[in-house]
C-alpha cells in the first residue's frame, strides 16, 4: 500500500458546512480513522452538541462524562476529557455531551468567547508534544451553522475542510459559505484557510452529479480533492455499530474512497 507522509507540524482542520446532512460527521470520523490506521496520531474534537462524531467513534456522550463543553467553559484541561478509541490505535476523541447544547448562550457574552477552544487545544498540543506524544492531525466536527461553536473551531483551526453533497444547489451554497468563512476569518489574528473541498454522496450514474463535480472543480481547482466519496449504504450503517467504515467494511467502496481522500490530503500538505 502507498505510504502516508506525516505532516511536519500538527494539522488542525475544522470540518464545516452550514448545511446539515452533507457528510461533515461521516467525513470527520472516517478520515480520522484512515489517518490513524496509517500510523498518524489523530484527535477528533466533537464540537457539535448532537455528539454524532463521538458516538460513531464509540465514545460515551452522557452528560456525566467531561467533554468539549468542560474544556471550553470550565477550564478543564483537554487531556482530562479526551478518550481513546477502543477499536483503532492512535485515535482519540474529545467528546460532545448534551452539556454542549448550552455552550452557545454561555460563550456569547464572554470577551474570549470565540477563542476558548484554541486556548485549551494549544495547551494540550504543547504538553503532548513535550511528552513525545505529539499529534499529526486534529479534526474538529462542527455543527451545521456559523455559530459561536463553529467560530471556536475556526479560531483553533489552521485549515477548513468543507464536505459537500453532490447535488444541484451545491455550488451556490458553497460560494455563500466561502464568503462567510472569509468575512469571519478576516477578524481573527490567525485566520484558517479553506484548504479542502470534499464531494460526498456522489452517484456516478447521475449526469447531474457529474456536472456538479465539474462546476465545483472549475470554481475551486486547488481546493477540490480528486477523490469523491460515493453514496453507499454501508457508510451510513457503520455509525449504528459505533464503528467507522474503516473497520465496519474495510474493503468496501466507502473505506477505499476515504482512505484515498486521506492520502490525498496528506500528500498535498497544508
Ligand atoms: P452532517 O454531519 O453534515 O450533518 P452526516 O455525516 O451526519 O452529515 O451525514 C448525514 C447522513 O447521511 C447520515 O445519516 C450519514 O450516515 C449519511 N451519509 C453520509 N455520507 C454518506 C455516503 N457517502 N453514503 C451514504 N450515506 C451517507
Ligand atoms: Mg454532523
Amino acid at each position: 500500500a502507498a505510504t502516508m507522509p506525516a505532516p511536519a507540524e500538527t494539522r488542525i482542520i475544522a470540518v464545516s458546512n452550514q448545511k446539515g446532512g452533507v457528510g461533515k460527521t461521516t467525513s470527520t470520523v472516517n478520515l480520522a480513522a484512515a489517518f490513524a490506521l496509517n500510523g498518524m496520531r489523530v484527535l477528533v474534537i466533537d464540537i457539535d452538541p448532537q455528539g454524532n462524531a463521538s458516538s460513531a467513534l464509540g465514545v460515551n456522550t452522557n452528560s456525566d462524562v467531561p467533554g468539549t463543553y468542560e474544556t471550553i467553559l470550565k477550564d478543564l484541561p483537554m487531556a482530562e476529557a479526551i478518550v481513546r478509541s477502543t477499536s483503532i490505535e492512535n485515535l482519540y476523541c474529545c467528546p460532545a455531551t448534551l452539556a454542549l447544547a448550552s455552550a452557545e448562550i454561555e460563550l456569547f457574552p464572554l470577551d474570549d468567547g470565540q477563542t476558548r477552544l484554541r486556548k485549551s487545544l494549544y495547551e494540550f498540543l504543547n504538553i503532548s508534544a513535550k511528552n513525545g506524544h505529539g499529534f499529526d492531525y486534529v479534526l474538529i466536527d462542527c455543527p451545521p451553522s456559523l455559530s459561536m461553536l463553529t467560530m471556536n473551531a475556526f479560531s483553533a483551526a489552521k485549515e477548513i475542510l468543507v464536505p459537500m453533497q453532490t447535488e444541484y444547489y451545491a455550488l451556490e451554497g458553497l460560494e455563500q459559505l466561502v464568503r462567510s468563512i472569509y468575512a469571519f476569518s478576516s477578524r481573527l489574528t490567525h485566520p484558517p484557510k479553506l484548504s479542502t473541498i470534499l464531494l460526498t454522496m456522489f452517484d456516478k450514474r447521475l449526469n447531474l452529479a457529474q456536472d456538479v463535480v465539474e462546476d465545483v472543480r472549475t470554481h475551486f481547482p486547488k481546493e477540490t480533492l480528486e477523490t469523491t466519496i460515493p453514496r453507499s449504504v454501508r457508510i451510513s450503517e457503520a455509525p449504528s455499530f459505533q464503528q467507522t467504515i474503516m473497520t465496519y467494511d474495510p474493503n468496501g467502496v466507502g473505506a477505499v474512497a476515504y482512505r484515498e481522500a486521506a492520502l490525498e490530503i496528506a500528500r498535498r500538505g497544508a
